[in-house]
């Protein structure tokens, strides 16, 4: 049950009265401070506190009201241990099967007394049961006609008693949302549904985070132009689920620095076979591009790129899933910092094709994997001339036969003459393959300074340390450490 917040004695005297020295005469600093400071200091509380604070005296009764942030989440009422206030103004009983009404008509009360004339945050977490979409709807109307900032909102599927055919199990967006000026910060993640206006005004929007979202069917092209309108936009996270009606996840941005996207779903047939995604986006520094579905893609105009995060996996077991891996790969050849997860290091190996494309600007490369399928590193390392760290971490191993494992290539790889200086090995295990490496990368590295060895802890024993100490190294100023 939500309900204001009964202070222990001891908590509020606290709050209340501060004891001057060995002056028995109690002084309220805190509620002698200016109105504007004693709400600025409530803001950074959770609603539920603010308005817990209403009980403490006369003056207090009608502050939490002026505080212009709201911060609701349901946690905090599931996990209240206060006892029951049975003259609480805000909620009703406290039956354990009506806890989620009386969350909803609380968040609903504080609107209704709510008297700030603007709000810098609405925030609503709500992932333990559904709520009324027509509330949905009404907050957020309530929070942009007044000039919210931040609209941050994690909400569970409607509740079924609310859903109609006309709304389904979705949250309608206002059309308001994408004319509001004052928006700077806005996440949403639950069963909401674009319907996006061909007029799109969002001059202050800076981060968007859009979570398992849908959209209307039909709305690839009004995607592209709300992404592409929010002329500020920064940083963009999208995390598609199977069924959210979008084919062509077009981004094209002038300002953007940060993405994210993360297109997995363990119900692949539900992904149209013509699944696409673009990329133009000229001022890009950091990618993150997690993907399983987008099975054409173009990625364009990426001459910023800095840090590049892949965990692309092969959509099936065919040589054409593996080989779109490599051609996905190859797309961010302009990163300085290149990031690949297991599943993409997994694909690379079973790939027919492999990487040639030059990765000239390519300074830090790290790869996790298994113990072994490392048949992609040389052409790798070969398409990286100024590669100077590379950094290997065991994600798993196989307990059969290896496959797939690194081989010494004919030809020294130019890296190791003029630029390589740093290698890291994570979970080195002293295989055949993993030994070979090393002594391979100390024959040949010219200007290695360094080797970190991060040995399994079942693999550890002095005599493997000295065998690696042996190796011949043809830099006299690299140095091995082992961990
Ligand atoms: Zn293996």
């Amino acid at each position: 049950m939500e309900r204001s917040i009964e202070p222990r004695a001891s908590s509020s005297e606290k709050l209340q009265k501060c004891s001057h020295g060995n002056d028995a005469s109690p002084v309220d600093r805190i509620s002698n401070l200016p109105e504007p400071i004693i709400c600025h200091i409530l803001s950074f509380l959770p609603t539920k506190f603010a308005v817990g604070t209403s009980i403490l005296s006369k003056s207090w009764q009608f502050l939490w009201a002026k505080v212009n942030t709201l911060d609701f989440n349901d946690e905090l009422l599931l996990n209240s241990d206060e006892e029951e206030d049975e003259d609480d103004e805000f909620a009703g009983g406290g039956d354990g099967d009506g806890e989620n009404k009386n969350f909803e008509e609380f968040v609903n009360s504080v609107f209704i007394r709510h008297k700030s004339v603007t709000l810098e945050k609405f925030r609503l977490r709500w992932r333990r049961g559904g709520c009324h979409a027509g509330y949905i709807n009404t907050w957020f109307r309530d929070a942009i006609a007044r000039n919210v900032k931040v609209i941050d909102l994690n909400v569970d599927y409607p509740d079924s008693a609310y859903v109609t055919q006309d709304i389904g199990f979705v949250y309608h967006l206002p059309g308001t949302l994408f004319t509001c000026k004052t928006l700077e910060f806005l996440s949403l993640e639950g069963p909401f549904l674009f319907k996006i206006p061909a007029m799109v005004c969002l001059p202050k929007l800076a981060v968007l985070q859009l979570i398992k979202v849908s959209y209307e069917i039909g709305s690839d092209e009004s995607f592209c132009n709300f992404i592409s309108s929010c002329l500020v936009l920064d940083s963009l996270s999208i995390t598609r689920s199977s069924g959210d009606n979008l084919i062509v996840c077009a981004i094209s941005s002038r300002s953007l620095r940060f993405l994210q996207l993360h297109f997995y779903s363990a119900f692949l047939s539900h992904w149209s076979e013509t699944e696409r995604l673009t990329i133009d986006a000229p001022a890009l520094e950091h990618l993150i591009w997690r993907d399983e579905v987008s099975r054409i893609f173009s990625l364009q105009g990426l001459s910023s790129l800095s840090k590049v995060q892949l965990g692309l996996h092969a959509l099936k077991c065919y040589s054409d899933c593996y080989n779109l891996v490599v051609k996905q790969v190859e797309a961010v050849n302009c990163a300085k910092s290149l990031e690949l997860t297991r599943w993409t290091s997994i694909a690379l190996a079973c790939a027919t094709t492999s990487v040639s494309t030059r990765f000239e600007n390519l300074t830090e490369l790290c790869i996790t994997c298994r113990c072994c399928g490392w048949s992609f590193l040389n052409d790798l390392m070969d398409c990286a001339k100024k590669l100077e760290v590379l950094r290997i971490t065991i994600g798993s191993s196989c307990k059969r036969k290896h496959k797939r494992c690194w081989r010494k290539p004919t030809d020294v790889l130019e890296c190791l003459l003029h630029s390589l200086v740093q290698v890291s090995f994570t979970g080195f295990e002293g295989l055949k393959h993993e030994l070979e490496l090393i002594r391979y990368i100390l024959k040949h590295g010219s200007v290695m300074k360094r080797v970190n060895l991060d040995i399994e802890a079942a693999s550890r024993d002095s005599l493997l340390q000295e065998k690696i100490s042996m190796f011949p190294r043809i830099s006299h100023s690299c140095r091995i450490k082992f961990s």
